[in-house]
């Protein structure tokens, strides 16, 4: 069952991001979407967080999310949030109920510098999709931190230690945890032991793009 909005997407009709190809309206062709997607969607951070990802962060996807992030191209995050609810309903055994999603909260820099917080414009897409409700003020960060693209899996790990708080008690509910792109999951990690230390049942990352994982790390 297609919401209005979403049947008018489908029937609108446009041209592959990718390959210029005809595709669904802000969507991939057939030929495109099979290699973007993540092989395997369900993954675990070393923290045990379960992890849903809609694409690896590796080519050809990969320039989707650099330009929704760095290209300020809005639509991809509904073109993540389509790929990320197939691969959440996909998933087996299925994930438990959510009752809510939180995006994980932008350096003050990087939202200052873009304009958007891109895991933020990913969940109200997805909550289109999902009619979960968006909670941003579960999570907040409690200082600026470093850039980790240059940082291995210790340092990342150090440098989001406390950087989310969650201020007030939580529902005892299941809560999808979503962000843009995830590394080592060092990030998802401190932000779902935010959530779990403010009350939250259990939490579930959902990304968009994944770095897929090197044989031997
Ligand atoms: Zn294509």
């Amino acid at each position: 069952m297609y919401s209005i909005r979403e049947l008018f997407r489908r029937c609108l009709g446009g041209a592959c991001p990718l390959c210029d190809w005809p595709a669904p309206a802000g969507d991939l062709c057939s030929r495109c979407e099979r290699p973007v997607r993540c092989d395997q969607s369900l993954n675990r951070t070393s923290g045990g967080l379960a992890v849903i990802a809609a694409t690896a962060y590796a080519r050809p996807g990969d320039q989707l999310m650099r330009a929704l992030k760095e290209g300020g191209q809005l639509n991809h995050a509904g073109l993540y949030a389509r790929l990320l609810w197939y691969a959440m309903r996909a998933t087996q055994p299925p994930l438990p109920s959510l009752a809510a999603l939180v995006p994980i909260p932008a350096d003050l820099r990087a939202a200052q510098r873009r304009g958007f917080n891109p895991a933020c414009e990913i969940a109200v897409e997805l909550s289109r999709l999902s009619r979960l409700p968006v909670k941003r003020l579960w999570l907040a960060r409690t200082r600026s931190a470093e850039s980790q693209k240059s940082l291995d899996r210790a340092a990342r790990k150090k440098s989001v230690c406390g950087l989310y708080t969650s201020d007030k008690p939580l529902p005892e509910v299941w809560i999808g945890l979503v962000d843009d792109v995830t590394t080592s999951g060092s990030t998802l990690d401190a932000a779902a032991h935010a959530l779990s230390q403010a009350g939250a049942r259990g939490v579930i990352g959902l990304v968009g793009a994944k770095t897929p994982t090197r044989v031997g790390t």
